[in-house]
């Protein structure tokens, strides 16, 4: 008797969705892994089976790149449910024409091709959107019509594509699809998409060194799907490196091709040919080969848990296990993120997305970008422009006051003036090599600017010397005031320039011959100004921004300063414009002008191609150690900004990574 309830309690564990798939589906040829159905091909998927079968998950959610294999396994969980614990099933897609053209046509593939589910299809009662099989319901539905929705309860319920949702009048469509499962105690959903848009970031766990995920902050991630995932366990894939067997969290940070991010950088095409994934624990640049040894031992694992390294057994390598206790432990919520560099499909090799990465970060289109960091590698994307707080600009004030040079011998002086109508807002700034500068002054020249007055006010303001430096270029904003403006420059000739903001540019600087003024008269021969891309330059002002917060400007050539009795407005200003990621451009959100004085100071240095001078270059770590009287720590004769932060691991150039004789591991395997 003891023994027969011992028995019952060791009963074996739930059978999961992938090995009922095991089991009883073939896949068609034109699948990516045609034939009878191997749940080993696509380890990471294993996991989310797993929870859907675990009673104490009512919600599970996996959010991904394009091929996957999402579409298999929402298949897989429904056709298992359906064959062996029947409840009624509602899949919800964001859009009808999706379900008649992809979805159905799918779902009635595994139906013929699993003998069990085929022989239960009701053909009779069955139609295209309502399904019968064996007495139990199996219903699709579309997110614009709540009507389908709200239509009747289901046991299982799973939302496919959850960031293409819209959300209709009747409200938030996630709680309209949760409110289906109210009925059934033990009800499950399920959601799935390629994540879009959000700004999340990458922390090392202190306790465990695993990079994870932080959820993002309150109204940073729009993302629908992202948003489950953080209200969930919190899952990524780990996989171990075949070099040193420690686990880590791939993501496109750690994709690597030659000479990234430098002015040597490699050709898209060559990058197809040379990409590798660096290991985050010991900096071994791997192959692409390696993947599906890699994804075999792979773990889901939380924050909070670690992973021990894989482990050498006689010829073989098994995998490490996970230990400790998740952060998130107790949630009904199981999700999962996967890096679209564990692909299982031979096709979406480091190859291929190091390409496509590359090509879109050439073209700079926000849109070719952002499709890449979603379908590519399952990742959020945002805009880099972001635009910072005005406190955190004050919060970057530096120690000197207005007028006082932090270094001794500025490169350049330069003034730009932004034309309002009752008054010249300026900036002045020295320049120094590798592309640091300080702000000098700031400030405003009042009086009308069609009058004569406020011109004369700045032809003394030009005249100011700093420790013996005068001002050695003015650049003046045209577009308003033109004749005044052109007036000036030509009484200062060689000493002041035109400048023009556009919208849009071929390059970052163009000079332009002015033909005509406002009024159709030609003008003086000479007259000519500098037509600058504007979004460029006000975003590479607020990247310098960001570069300090990070600490990149600590190690890197390139500060930008601020002195300590910079006012609250020219901070404010500094931020007021917004990026706007859907519409690609700027949209003021307060006054501007010292934001477009300090865009026209980048502008005034590239035409002065002071980006080339790096002889001499500091950091700000270098001028930090300067102002704390400790130079004897600085040795940066020759300072270049280098090909890749120097923290992260530089693997070698190609063709023959400097490791690569080192992967035994491989070898040894079989
Ligand atoms: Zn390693």
């Amino acid at each position: 008797m003891i023994r027969s309830t011992a028995k019952m309690v060791e009963a074996p564990p739930p059978r999961t969705s992938d090995e009922w798939a095991r089991d009883k589906r073939v896949m068609p040829p034109a699948s990516p892994v045609p034939g009878p159905f191997n749940p080993d091909s696509n380890p990471y998927m294993k996991p989310i089976a797993w929870a859907f079968a675990q009673p104490q998950f009512r919600r599970v959610t996996f959010v991904m790149g394009t091929q996957m294999g999402k579409s298999v396994t929402m298949e897989n969980v429904c056709g298992h449910r359906l064959d062996e614990d029947p409840t009624p099933v509602l899949y919800v897609t964001p859009t009808k024409p999706l379900i008649t053209s992809t979805v159905e046509p799918k779902f009635m593939d595994m139906f013929r091709e699993c003998a069990d589910l085929w022989r239960k299809y009701d053909k009779r009662r069955s139609t295209q959107f309502t399904k019968w099989l064996g007495g139990t319901k199996f219903r699709f539905a579309w997110a614009g019509s709540p009507t389908e929705l709200a239509a009747d309860s289901a046991g299982l319920i799973l939302v496919d594509e959850v960031d293409r949702i819209t959300n209709t009048g009747e409200g938030d469509t996630t709680e309209i699809i949760e409110a289906r499962g109210d009925a059934y105690v033990d009800s499950k959903v399920g959601y799935t998409a390629t994540p879009l848009r959000g700004r999340v970031d990458k922390r090392q766990h202190p306790d465990t060194g695993l990079w994870h995920w932080q959820p993002g902050k309150k109204g940073a991630v729009t993302s629908k799907v992202w948003r489950l995932w953080q209200s969930g366990t919190r899952h990524e894939w780990a996989v171990p490196c075949p070099e040193c067997l420690g686990y880590f969290i791939p993501h496109l940070e750690l994709l690597w091709w030659p000479g990234q991010g430098s002015k040597d950088e490699c050709t898209p095409d060559e990058a197809e040919r040379h990409a590798r994934l660096t290991c985050s624990c010991c900096g071994t640049p791997i192959k692409d080969k390696y993947r599906p040894w890699m994804n075999a031992r792979g773990v889901a694992v939380a924050p909070g848990e670690s992973v021990t390294p894989a482990r050498r057994e006689g010829d073989q390598v098994l995998a490490g296990e996970v230990q400790g206790t998740a952060e998130t432990e107790g949630s009904s919520h199981y999700s999962l993120w996967v890096s679209g560099l564990c692909s299982f499909a031979a096709k979406k090799s480091y190859g291929f997305l190091a390409k496509k990465l590359l090509e879109a970060q050439r073209s700079g289109d926000p849109a070719t970008l952002m499709g890449v960091y979603n379908t590519g590698f399952g990742q959020l994307y945002a805009e880099v422009g972001d635009v910072p707080t005005w406190e955190e600009i004050r919060a970057m004030r530096w120690a000197y006051a207005a007028g006082e040079l932090v270094l001794p011998d500025p490169l350049r002086v330069f003034c730009t003036i932004d034309v309002q109508k009752t008054r010249l807002v300026y900036t002045i700034r020295a320049w120094f090599a590798g592309m640091g500068t300080q702000l000098l002054e700031h400030g405003e020249l009042w009086g009308n600017t069609d009058e004569d007055t406020v011109w004369g006010d700045l032809s003394e303001l030009i005249d100011s010397e700093y420790a013996g430096h005068p001002i050695n270029e003015t650049g003046i904003d045209v577009g308003y005031r033109d004749d005044q403006v052109y007036a000036f420059i030509n009484a200062h000739k060689g000493r002041a320039v035109a400048l023009r903001g556009r919208d849009k540019l071929d390059k970052p600087i163009k000079k332009e011959l002015v033909e005509v003024d406002r009024k159709g008269k030609v003008r003086k021969r000479g007259d000519s100004r500098w037509a600058f891309d504007s979004p460029l330059a006000k975003r590479w002002v607020h990247s310098r921004i960001s570069r300090a917060q990070s600490g990149d400007a600590d190690r890197f050539p390139g500060w930008w300063l601020i002195p300590t009795d910079v006012t609250d407005d020219y901070c404010k200003q500094i931020v007021g414009e917004e990026w706007d990621e859907a519409a690609g451009k700027y949209n003021q959100v307060g006054e501007n002008h010292y934001l477009d004085c300090e865009a026209m100071q980048y502008v005034m240095a590239l035409r002065a191609k002071l980006h080339r001078r790096k002889r001499g270059a500091l950091t700000l770590g270098d001028l930090k150690r300067l102002r704390d009287g400790k130079p004897e720590a600085i040795e940066h004769d020759e300072a270049v900004e280098p090909a890749a932060p120097a923290t992260e691991p530089e693997p070698s150039p190609p063709p023959e990574p400097a490791k690569k004789a080192r992967f035994k591991v491989k070898r040894r395997r079989r």
